[in-house]
Order: structure tokens, then C-alpha cells, then sequence
């Protein structure tokens, strides 16, 4: 049971109150491989330029993380600079350089089409259902995207929903795409359009899973030192199809779970720099922070209750 991600491999340059970083490993299929594969093997299909330090593709490949479909070209890497404002919770990207993933056209390497859990990280919805079009049989496909995708190719987007089970948004991107100010109102505009379910990630507030009959919430792990919240989404994607992928079913109660891992692999993303934490994650230590969500959020009915 494959679990396949397409996304960005790059080199962040992150500004935060507590310090920063240059030229890091990053990108949505990073974060998502890094911590996916504490759960599963990942394959990963991207692109990196001729720039791009060989020990970051090491520190990937030493986690499991299946590099056959990660591309070598000659040319500049994608870059990402963003800076952080003093409470982390908002940031503005300072400058993206493209490079080489302005070319980026994703072929899967054979062994990679038989993928059966798939996540389409943020790129042109257009390359994201060529992807889809790559995998002979997906059993699960979930797909993220953002502002930029959403105005300069919204029909694309539409089209792509239709061919996806979960699309996987914040909650300020479900808003742009529904025109619906309510984040519960725009995951039901989301499900309207071709998804069975919305994941709704709202930073430190957690995340939702929306179907047409339910909603579930899972916190934030409340964490007393965050240093860096870039890539938390991308990390949270990795635990919640990591999980499903371990676990072989998404049964209503397994979706529930698999948003618990989503929400402590995204804790772990925050508590470094870049990966920092994220590689160094072990299996016993994500156990261990999802029954710690177990404390917080369970109580008993008291008497009175009906
Ligand atoms: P997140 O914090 O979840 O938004 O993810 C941040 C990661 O996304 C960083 O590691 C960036 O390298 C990557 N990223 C930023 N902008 C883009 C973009 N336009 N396309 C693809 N990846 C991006």
C-alpha cells in the first residue's frame, strides 16, 4: 500500500523572532515525506536544481524516504524566503525563486504508478492531475493547494476536485475558494464540488475533518516553545496519510485517528528550525503525543448529562 507525494523540494530561508535560517531543506513534499515516513514508506516525485547540497537528499534518504522520482536538473533549486511576525501567526513571503520547478513536469518512475495513498502537495492543479493521471489505481487521494492556484486557475482546480477524496486546505484558502467567509459553510461548498471529505487546517487552533454528515476537531498539541510553524501543514499531511497508509483503512473512526498523527507530526514540524525536529522523530515518540491528545480532549459526562 504505496503512499506517493508530489510536491516541492526546496531551500528555505526562514526569519522567525527567535532566530533564522539559510539556504534550509525544505518544501511541501519534504515536510510531508519527513513525516509520513515515520508512519510508512514514502516515494517521493519532485525536482531539485543542480545547486541542491547532496547531504539534504542523504538526510532524506537515511529517514526511508524513496527518492526514485526526484529529479536532477541543470539549474537554480526552488527557493523560499518568508519572515514571521512576533506572535508566528501570520508570515510574508520576502521572495520565491522558482529555478528549476518552473519547469517541473512530474513522471513517475514505473515501480511508483501502482501508489494506492497519494498526496498531491501544492503545485499547478494542472501537473497535479497529470499526476493523478500517472497512478494506475489510487485508493485515496488528497490534495492541497493555495491562494495563487486558486485565482490564476480556478477551472483547473475545479475539474481536479472531482477526481480527489479529501482536498486538504487552511482555513483561509477554503474561504478564498467557496467565497464563504464560514470555514464550516466552505468545507460543505468543498464537498459539494467532488470531495468526500474537507480537511480544514487552522494553524494553532487545529484542524477539522468535514464530511456531508459530520465534523471533527483535533487541537493543537499545546506546545510551550514554537520556533518555527513553516511546513506544520505539509507535516500534518504526512501523519494524516502516513496513518491511513500504516493502517490500510479509512474507516470513519481511522480518519479520526489519522487527523490525531496529522496534528502531532505538525507539532513536531513547529518545535525547530525547518526539519530540524522532524527528522529526528521516532515512532514511539509520535505514540506517545497522540495519547497525550487523548488526555486533552477527553472528559466524562457528568450525571446530569442525558
Ligand atoms: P507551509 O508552511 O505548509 O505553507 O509550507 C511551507 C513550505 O512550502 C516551505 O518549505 C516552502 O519551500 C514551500 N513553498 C512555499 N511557496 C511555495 C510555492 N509557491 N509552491 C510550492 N511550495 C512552496
Amino acid at each position: 500500500m504505496a503512499l506517493l507525494v508530489v510536491g516541492s523540494i526546496a531551500l528555505d530561508s526562514v526569519i522567525t523572532p527567535f532566530g533564522e535560517t539559510a539556504d534550509a531543506l525544505g518544501g511541501a513534499a519534504v515536510f510531508f515525506s519527513l513525516a509520513g515516513v515515520v508512519l510508512h514508506p514514502v516515494q517521493v516525485v519532485g525536482v531539485v536544481g543542480s545547486d541542491f547540497p547532496e547531504a539534504h537528499l542523504g538526510s532524506l534518504a537515511r529517514r526511508g524516504v524513496d527518492l526514485a522520482g526526484v529529479e536532477r536538473r541543470t539549474g537554480e533549486s526552488f527557493r523560499w524566503k518568508a519572515r514571521y511576525s512576533y506572535d508566528l501567526a501570520s508570515r510574508e513571503t520576502l521572495e520565491t525563486r522558482l529555478g528549476v520547478f518552473a519547469e517541473f513536469r512530474p513522471q513517475l518512475p514505473p515501480q511508483f504508478r501502482d501508489a494506492r495513498f497519494v498526496f498531491l502537495g501544492n503545485i499547478d492543479p494542472e501537473l497535479q492531475l497529470s499526476v493523478l493521471d500517472q497512478v494506475r489505481k489510487p485508493g485515496l487521494v488528497a490534495c492541497d493547494t493555495m491562494n495563487y492556484w486558486i485565482h490564476s486557475k480556478r477551472d483547473v482546480l475545479l475539474e481536479l476536485l472531482r477526481h480527489i477524496d479529501i482536498l486538504m486546505v487552511n482555513d483561509s484558502e477554503a474561504r478564498e475558494l467557496s467565497g464563504d467567509w464560514n470555514v464550516y459553510r466552505a468545507a460543505h461548498w468543498i464537498l459539494g464540488r467532488g470531495p468526500r471529505m474537507a480537511v480544514i487546517k487552522q494553524g494553532e487552533h487545529g484542524a477539522l475533518l468535514v464530511d456531508s454528515t459530520s465534523t471533527f476537531k483535533v487541537p493543537a498539541y499545546p506546545l510551550q516553545e514554537v520556533f518555527d510553524p513553516t511546513g506544520a501543514g505539509d507535516a500534518f499531511a504526512g501523519g494524516f496519510m502516513g496513518y491511513l497508509a500504516r493502517t490500510e483503512t479509512c474507516s470513519f473512526q481511522n480518519l479520526r485517528r489519522a487527523m490525531v498523527y496529522g496534528s502531532a507530526m505538525g507539532s513536531f514540524a513547529v518545535e525547530a528550525f525547518g526539519v530540524q525536529r522532524l527528522e529526528q522523530a521516532t515512532l514511539p515518540e509520535v505514540h506517545g503525543r497522540v495519547r497525550a491528545f487523548r488526555d486533552l480532549v477527553h472528559f466524562d459526562l457528568d450525571g446530569d448529562a442525558p
